[in-house]
Protein backbone atom coordinates (compact mmCIF):
# COMPACT_ATOMS: atom_id res chain seq x y z
CA UNK A 1 0.00 0.00 0.00
CA UNK A 2 1.58 3.09 -0.97
CA UNK A 3 1.89 5.91 1.39
CA UNK A 4 1.43 9.30 -0.56
CA UNK A 5 2.33 11.74 2.29
CA UNK A 6 5.45 9.91 2.96
CA UNK A 7 6.35 9.57 -0.36
CA UNK A 8 5.63 13.25 -1.27
CA UNK A 9 8.17 14.04 1.94
CA UNK A 10 10.83 11.31 0.27
CA UNK A 11 10.54 13.11 -2.58
CA UNK A 12 11.02 16.89 -1.35
CA UNK A 13 14.02 15.84 0.39
CA UNK A 14 15.39 14.86 -3.30
CA UNK A 15 15.57 10.70 -2.53
CA UNK A 16 16.37 9.69 -5.95
CA UNK A 17 15.44 6.06 -5.81
CA UNK A 18 11.76 7.37 -4.97
CA UNK A 19 12.18 10.15 -7.99
CA UNK A 20 12.89 7.05 -10.02
CA UNK A 21 10.08 4.98 -8.42
CA UNK A 22 7.74 7.73 -8.98
CA UNK A 23 8.71 7.98 -12.72
CA UNK A 24 8.14 4.20 -13.19
CA UNK A 25 4.63 4.24 -11.66
CA UNK A 26 4.31 7.49 -14.02
CA UNK A 27 4.90 5.59 -16.95
CA UNK A 28 3.53 2.54 -16.43
CA UNK A 29 -0.38 1.33 -17.70
CA UNK A 30 -1.39 0.23 -14.09
CA UNK A 31 -4.36 1.86 -13.04
CA UNK A 32 -3.22 1.50 -9.45
CA UNK A 33 0.48 2.99 -10.58
CA UNK A 34 -1.35 5.61 -11.77
CA UNK A 35 -3.87 6.29 -8.81
CA UNK A 36 -0.56 6.42 -6.58
CA UNK A 37 0.80 8.96 -8.91
CA UNK A 38 -2.44 10.97 -9.11
CA UNK A 39 -2.24 10.87 -5.10
CA UNK A 40 1.36 12.04 -4.40
CA UNK A 41 1.32 14.99 -7.20
CA UNK A 42 -2.27 16.14 -5.48
CA UNK A 43 -0.03 17.14 -2.34
CA UNK A 44 1.96 19.19 -4.36
CA UNK A 45 0.48 23.00 -4.26
CA UNK A 46 3.20 24.54 -5.58
CA UNK A 47 0.99 25.37 -9.13
CA UNK A 48 4.23 25.61 -11.07
CA UNK A 49 5.52 28.48 -9.36
CA UNK A 50 8.79 27.15 -8.59
CA UNK A 51 11.85 28.89 -10.10
CA UNK A 52 12.59 26.37 -12.81
CA UNK A 53 13.54 26.27 -15.99
CA UNK A 54 12.01 23.48 -18.04
CA UNK A 55 14.52 23.59 -21.50
CA UNK A 56 13.37 21.50 -24.51
CA UNK A 57 16.40 20.37 -26.62
CA UNK A 58 16.02 19.24 -30.20
CA UNK A 59 17.79 18.16 -33.34
CA UNK A 60 18.28 15.52 -35.93
CA UNK A 61 20.38 12.42 -34.33
CA UNK A 62 23.76 12.84 -34.96
CA UNK A 63 23.78 16.47 -34.24
CA UNK A 64 25.01 16.40 -30.59
CA UNK A 65 22.12 16.67 -28.78
CA UNK A 66 23.65 14.12 -26.11
CA UNK A 67 27.08 15.76 -26.18
CA UNK A 68 25.40 19.42 -25.54
CA UNK A 69 23.36 17.99 -22.75
CA UNK A 70 26.58 16.45 -21.34
CA UNK A 71 28.29 20.02 -22.02
CA UNK A 72 25.52 22.50 -20.64
CA UNK A 73 24.44 20.45 -17.90
CA UNK A 74 28.25 20.33 -16.20
CA UNK A 75 28.26 24.05 -16.45
CA UNK A 76 25.19 24.53 -14.49
CA UNK A 77 25.75 21.51 -11.87
CA UNK A 78 29.28 22.78 -11.65
CA UNK A 79 27.49 26.53 -10.65
CA UNK A 80 25.92 24.03 -7.82
CA UNK A 81 22.31 23.81 -9.94
CA UNK A 82 20.66 20.58 -9.30
CA UNK A 83 19.72 19.58 -12.73
CA UNK A 84 17.63 16.55 -14.76
CA UNK A 85 17.52 15.11 -18.01
CA UNK A 86 14.48 13.91 -19.58
CA UNK A 87 13.72 12.36 -22.85
CA UNK A 88 10.52 11.98 -25.05
CA UNK A 89 11.54 9.88 -28.09
CA UNK A 90 8.51 8.84 -30.30
CA UNK A 91 10.68 6.51 -32.45
CA UNK A 92 11.49 4.46 -29.08
CA UNK A 93 8.07 2.54 -29.30
CA UNK A 94 8.58 1.62 -32.71
CA UNK A 95 12.24 0.17 -32.40
CA UNK A 96 12.17 -1.03 -28.92
CA UNK A 97 14.95 1.24 -28.10
CA UNK A 98 16.35 4.40 -26.05
CA UNK A 99 17.46 7.72 -26.77
CA UNK A 100 19.52 8.72 -23.39
CA UNK A 101 19.84 4.46 -23.20
CA UNK A 102 23.21 4.75 -23.75
CA UNK A 103 24.68 7.24 -21.80
CA UNK A 104 28.24 7.44 -22.67
CA UNK A 105 28.26 10.61 -24.15
CA UNK A 106 26.83 11.80 -20.99
CA UNK A 107 29.00 10.02 -18.31
CA UNK A 108 30.95 13.45 -17.32
CA UNK A 109 27.33 14.87 -16.49
CA UNK A 110 26.07 11.27 -15.39
CA UNK A 111 28.69 11.23 -12.02
CA UNK A 112 27.55 14.07 -10.78
CA UNK A 113 25.88 14.17 -7.36
CA UNK A 114 23.46 16.68 -8.38
CA UNK A 115 22.36 15.62 -11.34
CA UNK A 116 19.89 13.35 -12.73
CA UNK A 117 19.18 11.45 -15.67
CA UNK A 118 16.31 9.22 -16.84
CA UNK A 119 16.00 7.44 -20.56
CA UNK A 120 12.85 7.70 -22.08
CA UNK A 121 10.45 5.37 -21.65
CA UNK A 122 11.01 2.29 -24.36
CA UNK A 123 7.51 1.52 -24.48
CA UNK A 124 4.01 3.43 -25.09
CA UNK A 125 2.78 5.68 -27.58
CA UNK A 126 3.47 8.74 -27.82
CA UNK A 127 0.94 10.34 -26.00
CA UNK A 128 1.58 8.07 -23.20
CA UNK A 129 5.38 8.73 -23.15
CA UNK A 130 4.31 12.46 -23.78
CA UNK A 131 1.85 12.42 -20.46
CA UNK A 132 4.66 10.61 -18.44
CA UNK A 133 7.65 13.11 -19.46
CA UNK A 134 4.72 15.83 -18.21
CA UNK A 135 4.68 14.32 -14.82
CA UNK A 136 8.06 13.37 -14.71
CA UNK A 137 9.14 17.37 -15.12
CA UNK A 138 6.49 17.66 -12.13
CA UNK A 139 8.09 15.49 -9.67
CA UNK A 140 11.95 16.04 -10.54
CA UNK A 141 11.10 19.69 -9.67
CA UNK A 142 9.36 18.59 -6.32
CA UNK A 143 12.45 16.81 -5.59
CA UNK A 144 14.15 19.80 -6.19
CA UNK A 145 15.86 20.10 -9.50
CA UNK A 146 15.83 24.03 -10.95
CA UNK A 147 16.87 23.29 -14.56
CA UNK A 148 15.14 20.53 -16.67
CA UNK A 149 16.56 19.62 -19.72
CA UNK A 150 14.37 17.41 -22.11
CA UNK A 151 15.64 15.57 -25.24
CA UNK A 152 13.55 15.05 -28.38
CA UNK A 153 15.23 13.19 -31.32
CA UNK A 154 14.36 16.13 -34.14
CA UNK A 155 11.92 14.03 -36.39
CA UNK A 156 8.98 15.71 -36.35
CA UNK A 157 6.72 13.73 -34.15
CA UNK A 158 7.76 14.61 -30.90
CA UNK A 159 8.69 18.63 -30.88
CA UNK A 160 5.24 19.65 -30.52
CA UNK A 161 4.33 17.52 -27.29
CA UNK A 162 7.92 18.83 -26.07
CA UNK A 163 6.99 22.11 -26.45
CA UNK A 164 3.72 21.71 -25.10
CA UNK A 165 5.17 21.20 -21.55
CA UNK A 166 8.58 23.10 -21.73
CA UNK A 167 9.59 26.87 -21.44
CA UNK A 168 12.15 27.27 -23.74
CA UNK A 169 12.88 25.40 -27.39
CA UNK A 170 16.25 25.11 -28.44
CA UNK A 171 17.31 23.33 -31.59
CA UNK A 172 20.67 22.07 -32.78
CA UNK A 173 21.39 22.59 -36.39
CA UNK A 174 24.55 21.65 -38.19
CA UNK A 175 26.84 24.66 -38.96
CA UNK A 176 27.86 23.26 -42.41
CA UNK A 177 24.55 21.80 -43.24
CA UNK A 178 22.53 24.14 -45.70
CA UNK A 179 20.57 21.70 -46.79
CA UNK A 180 19.17 20.58 -43.26
CA UNK A 181 18.23 24.02 -42.77
CA UNK A 182 16.11 24.22 -45.69
CA UNK A 183 14.58 21.06 -44.60
CA UNK A 184 13.49 22.20 -41.36
CA UNK A 185 9.61 21.83 -41.14
CA UNK A 186 8.33 25.66 -41.08
CA UNK A 187 6.28 24.18 -37.68
CA UNK A 188 9.13 23.31 -35.69
CA UNK A 189 11.09 26.54 -37.07
CA UNK A 190 8.63 28.14 -35.18
CA UNK A 191 8.74 26.28 -31.43
CA UNK A 192 11.83 27.10 -31.72
CA UNK A 193 13.51 30.37 -29.57
CA UNK A 194 17.26 29.32 -30.19
CA UNK A 195 19.01 27.85 -32.60
CA UNK A 196 22.49 26.79 -32.38
CA UNK A 197 24.66 26.27 -35.47
CA UNK A 198 26.44 23.29 -33.11
CA UNK A 199 29.76 21.56 -33.60
CA UNK A 200 31.68 25.08 -34.27
CA UNK A 201 35.21 24.25 -32.32
CA UNK A 202 36.60 27.18 -33.10
CA UNK A 203 37.04 31.19 -34.11
CA UNK A 204 38.10 29.45 -37.91
CA UNK A 205 34.94 27.28 -37.96
CA UNK A 206 32.87 30.37 -37.44
CA UNK A 207 33.79 31.91 -40.92
CA UNK A 208 32.24 28.24 -42.46
CA UNK A 209 29.37 28.76 -40.31
CA UNK A 210 29.13 32.04 -42.64
CA UNK A 211 25.78 30.87 -45.11
CA UNK A 212 23.56 28.58 -42.55
CA UNK A 213 23.70 31.51 -40.43
CA UNK A 214 22.36 33.88 -43.21
CA UNK A 215 20.01 31.42 -44.39
CA UNK A 216 18.18 30.79 -40.85
CA UNK A 217 18.28 34.43 -40.12
CA UNK A 218 16.27 34.86 -43.74
CA UNK A 219 14.37 32.22 -42.51
CA UNK A 220 13.62 33.84 -38.94
CA UNK A 221 12.63 37.03 -40.13
CA UNK A 222 9.61 35.75 -41.66
CA UNK A 223 8.66 33.63 -38.49
CA UNK A 224 5.87 34.30 -36.01
CA UNK A 225 7.80 34.00 -32.36
CA UNK A 226 6.41 31.44 -30.01
CA UNK A 227 6.77 34.09 -27.07
CA UNK A 228 6.05 37.81 -27.62
CA UNK A 229 8.38 38.59 -24.95
CA UNK A 230 11.08 36.92 -26.92
CA UNK A 231 12.75 37.08 -31.08
CA UNK A 232 14.54 33.50 -31.66
CA UNK A 233 18.09 34.13 -31.71
CA UNK A 234 21.09 31.72 -33.40
CA UNK A 235 24.50 31.10 -31.75
CA UNK A 236 27.43 29.12 -32.67
CA UNK A 237 29.01 26.86 -30.28
CA UNK A 238 30.66 23.71 -29.70
CA UNK A 239 29.96 20.98 -27.17
CA UNK A 240 33.33 19.20 -27.55
CA UNK A 241 35.63 22.45 -27.07
CA UNK A 242 33.27 24.85 -25.10
CA UNK A 243 33.40 27.51 -28.05
CA UNK A 244 30.40 29.69 -27.64
CA UNK A 245 28.87 27.93 -24.72
CA UNK A 246 29.37 31.07 -22.49
CA UNK A 247 27.16 32.98 -24.70
CA UNK A 248 24.65 30.20 -25.10
CA UNK A 249 24.54 30.14 -21.03
CA UNK A 250 24.17 33.88 -21.51
CA UNK A 251 20.79 33.69 -23.81
CA UNK A 252 19.61 31.13 -21.37
CA UNK A 253 19.40 33.32 -18.52
CA UNK A 254 18.55 36.33 -20.77
CA UNK A 255 15.14 34.39 -22.13
CA UNK A 256 14.44 33.21 -18.79
CA UNK A 257 14.74 36.64 -17.30
CA UNK A 258 12.73 38.52 -20.22
CA UNK A 259 9.98 35.30 -19.38
CA UNK A 260 9.67 36.23 -16.00
CA UNK A 261 9.73 39.78 -15.99
CA UNK A 262 7.15 40.12 -18.44
CA UNK A 263 4.65 37.19 -16.89
CA UNK A 264 5.02 35.57 -20.11
CA UNK A 265 6.83 31.62 -18.52
CA UNK A 266 3.63 31.96 -16.09
CA UNK A 267 1.01 32.50 -18.87
CA UNK A 268 2.77 30.20 -20.80
CA UNK A 269 2.87 27.16 -17.77
CA UNK A 270 -0.88 28.08 -16.75
CA UNK A 271 -2.00 27.77 -20.33
CA UNK A 272 0.09 24.35 -21.18
CA UNK A 273 -1.53 23.42 -17.56
CA UNK A 274 -5.12 23.72 -19.46
CA UNK A 275 -3.74 21.43 -22.52
CA UNK A 276 -2.04 19.19 -20.17
CA UNK A 277 -5.65 18.57 -18.28
CA UNK A 278 -7.57 17.85 -22.19
CA UNK A 279 -4.84 15.72 -23.14
CA UNK A 280 -5.05 13.54 -19.88
CA UNK A 281 -9.09 13.46 -20.24
CA UNK A 282 -8.42 12.14 -24.14
CA UNK A 283 -5.81 10.19 -22.86
CA UNK A 284 -8.28 8.70 -20.79
CA UNK A 285 -11.14 8.31 -22.66
CA UNK A 286 -9.11 6.58 -25.57
CA UNK A 287 -8.23 4.06 -22.62
CA UNK A 288 -11.74 3.06 -21.70
CA UNK A 289 -13.00 3.00 -25.14
CA UNK A 290 -10.45 0.51 -25.59
CA UNK A 291 -11.36 -1.10 -22.64
CA UNK A 292 -14.35 -1.12 -23.51
CA UNK A 293 -13.59 -3.23 -26.84
CA UNK A 294 -11.77 -5.40 -25.13
CA UNK A 295 -14.42 -6.18 -22.63
CA UNK A 296 -17.99 -6.66 -22.66
CA UNK A 297 -18.15 -8.97 -25.59
CA UNK A 298 -18.23 -6.02 -27.50
CA UNK A 299 -16.89 -7.35 -30.74
CA UNK A 300 -19.17 -9.89 -30.96
CA UNK A 301 -22.49 -7.41 -30.51
CA UNK A 302 -21.15 -5.12 -32.74
CA UNK A 303 -20.85 -8.17 -35.41
CA UNK A 304 -24.52 -8.75 -34.34
CA UNK A 305 -25.34 -5.69 -34.83
CA UNK A 306 -24.12 -5.46 -38.30
CA UNK A 307 -25.75 -9.12 -39.30
CA UNK A 308 -29.34 -7.33 -37.73
CA UNK A 309 -28.55 -4.19 -40.45
CA UNK A 310 -27.66 -1.59 -38.43
CA UNK A 311 -25.71 1.09 -39.49
CA UNK A 312 -22.18 2.17 -38.32
CA UNK A 313 -23.13 5.26 -37.34
CA UNK A 314 -26.38 4.04 -35.00
CA UNK A 315 -23.92 1.02 -33.47
CA UNK A 316 -20.95 3.60 -32.41
CA UNK A 317 -23.69 6.50 -31.23
CA UNK A 318 -24.57 3.55 -28.79
CA UNK A 319 -21.70 2.26 -27.79
CA UNK A 320 -20.43 5.87 -27.03
CA UNK A 321 -23.70 6.05 -24.45
CA UNK A 322 -22.10 2.22 -23.13
CA UNK A 323 -18.56 3.87 -22.70
CA UNK A 324 -19.97 6.51 -20.23
CA UNK A 325 -22.35 4.13 -18.23
CA UNK A 326 -19.13 2.04 -17.63
CA UNK A 327 -16.95 5.19 -17.07
P1 LIG B 1 22.90 13.08 -30.88
O1 LIG B 1 22.55 11.86 -31.70
O2 LIG B 1 22.27 14.31 -31.44
O3 LIG B 1 22.64 12.90 -29.41
O4 LIG B 1 24.48 13.30 -31.08
P2 LIG B 1 25.71 12.87 -30.14
O5 LIG B 1 25.78 13.74 -28.93
O6 LIG B 1 25.64 11.40 -29.92
O7 LIG B 1 26.95 13.26 -31.05
C1 LIG B 1 27.15 12.75 -32.37
C2 LIG B 1 28.62 12.88 -32.75
O8 LIG B 1 28.98 14.24 -32.84
C3 LIG B 1 29.58 12.26 -31.74
O9 LIG B 1 30.61 11.61 -32.44
C4 LIG B 1 30.11 13.44 -30.99
O10 LIG B 1 31.40 13.24 -30.46
C5 LIG B 1 30.14 14.51 -32.06
N1 LIG B 1 30.03 15.88 -31.50
C6 LIG B 1 29.11 16.29 -30.60
N2 LIG B 1 29.31 17.59 -30.30
C7 LIG B 1 30.36 18.02 -31.04
C8 LIG B 1 31.04 19.28 -31.17
O11 LIG B 1 30.70 20.29 -30.54
N3 LIG B 1 32.08 19.32 -32.05
C9 LIG B 1 32.48 18.25 -32.77
N4 LIG B 1 33.51 18.40 -33.60
N5 LIG B 1 31.87 17.05 -32.66
C10 LIG B 1 30.83 16.93 -31.81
Amino acid sequence: MVQPEAIYTSLRSGDRRVLSRCISWAESQREVDQAAIRDILDLDTSDDSRPTKRIAISGVPGVGKSTFINALGCRLAHKHEKVAVLAVDPSSSLSGGSILGDKTRMAELDSLENVFIRPSPTHGALGGVTAATRTAIQLCEIAGYETILIETVGVGQSEHAVSSMTDMFITLLLHNAGDDIQALKRGIMELTDVFLLHKVDDEAATKAAGPARGLLQSSINVLRPAHSFWKPTIGLCSSTTGFGMDEVENTIAEFFRKARQTGGLQENRKRQRIDWTKDEVQRIVAFAIEKQFSEHGTVERIKQHIRDGKHPLHIAKQLSLDVVQHF
